[in-house]
């Protein structure tokens, strides 16, 4: 049994509001000085668990996190992986859906707990969010049964809410309850006690880490709205380089059934774009064929992304088009669940 100052986890900081705190003389937000932590938060010390922490370099507001940021990550992780028992990513809020998303595709039989977090009010303030989610998160990423991590997944915690990373989506820019998985329930709930859903977590498969390392940014995405107009349409379509794009349709995977949408879409298609369809709606799934409005689109080969989230459907995309799959390939695992990001 693995006794509890034994559990190591490892803190990687990649900026965002968490990690800053307010020069008590000039008041301006300026990053937090993670090597100081047990200085502004000496409860820490209490939780007796082997705590290191890395900050990238430059560290980022989340709103520039891009693919050769995940890499970085996914390979400190790699790097790390047989050291530590988890490992918390700290993270600004924005796209931090997108970023969890993106790890869970590269990181192929994960079998250690990798848990996002952040904060709405930096840490460094007096009525921060940051530091419950900051110690949560430790303790999640800490936790172990019978010798094995409770979630092995990555996963985002946020007020209360301990939720699966590639089905989660930030709906809140205002509350500290910032964060939902709409169409998945929560891997836990956190008040006086830790509630796992241990049903619904994955269970470790104890196959070795392989890490995904090429993702292939050349996809889109596309948001109908009543009046959208052929020449835009067909200027998405056809941007050089542009090899899948996300379709965010109307209900249950909806769009108009002009004559002209559905010609612009199978003339893309049949040069060999990937069109994946995915509902505007926060909760539900698209269900291709259950109106006229989306039975053309079946028709001429766009693709259903089910009850997919926008950030799963696009990190997925590039994922899969990274792999160096054939077409035939990536439209077969566009339609299962591969790390959990949708209900079939
Ligand atoms: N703009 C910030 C970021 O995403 C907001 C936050 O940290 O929550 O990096």
């Amino acid at each position: 049994m693995i006794q509890r100052e034994e559990i190591s986890i490892l803190v990687l900081y990649t900026g965002g509001t968490i990690g800053m705190m307010q020069d008590p003389k000039t008041g301006a937000l300026v990053p937090f000085d993670f090597g100081n932590i047990y200085t502004h938060f000496p409860v820490l010390r209490t939780l007796g668990y082997k705590i290191d922490f890395f900050s990238f370099d430059p560290l980022i507001d989340s709103s520039n996190m891009d693919p050769a940021f995940w890499l970085r990550l996914a390979e400190k992780i790699e790097e790390n992986y047989e050291q530590y028992d988890g490992f918390v990513v700290l993270h600004g809020s924005d796209t931090m859906a997108y970023t969890a998303s993106a790890l869970s595709f590269m990181l192929e039989n994960l079998n250690k707990p990798v848990v996002l977090t952040g904060s709405q009010l930096p840490m460094g303030m007096v009525r921060t969010d940051g530091r419950e989610n900051f110690l949560a998160a430790i303790e999640i990423a800490a936790a172990r049964e019978d010798d094995v991590a409770i979630v092995p997944e990555v996963c985002i915690f946020f007020q209360s809410q301990l939720l699966r990373g590639n089905r989660t989506t930030k709906f809140n820019a205002e509350d500290f309850d910032a964060f939902a998985s709409f169409n998945f329930q929560n891997l836990a709930d956190v008040g006086v006690h830790i509630k796992y859903n241990k049903e619904k977590i994955f269970k470790p498969n104890f196959r070795k880490l392989k890490v995904h390392k090429n993702l292939d940014g050349n996809v889109g995405i596309l948001k109908m709205f009543p009046g959208i107009s052929e020449s835009f349409v067909r200027h998405c379509l056809s941007a050089p380089g542009l090899k899948a794009i996300v379709l965010e349709t109307f209900g249950s995977g909806n769009a108009t059934t002009a004559p002209w949408f559905l010609n612009a879409l199978k003339e893309a298609i049949d040069k060999g774009l990937i069109v994946l369809n995915i509902t505007q709606c926060e909760s539900g799934s698209v269900e291709m064929g259950r109106y006229e409005t989306s039975l053309g689109m079946g028709q001429i080969g766009v693709v259903s992304g089910h009850d997919m989230t926008t950030e799963a459907a696009v990190t997925k995309l590039m994922y899969l088009l990274g792999e160096g799959l054939s077409d035939e390939r990536i439209k077969q695992a566009l339609q299962k669940s591969i790390r959990g990001e949708m209900s079939i």
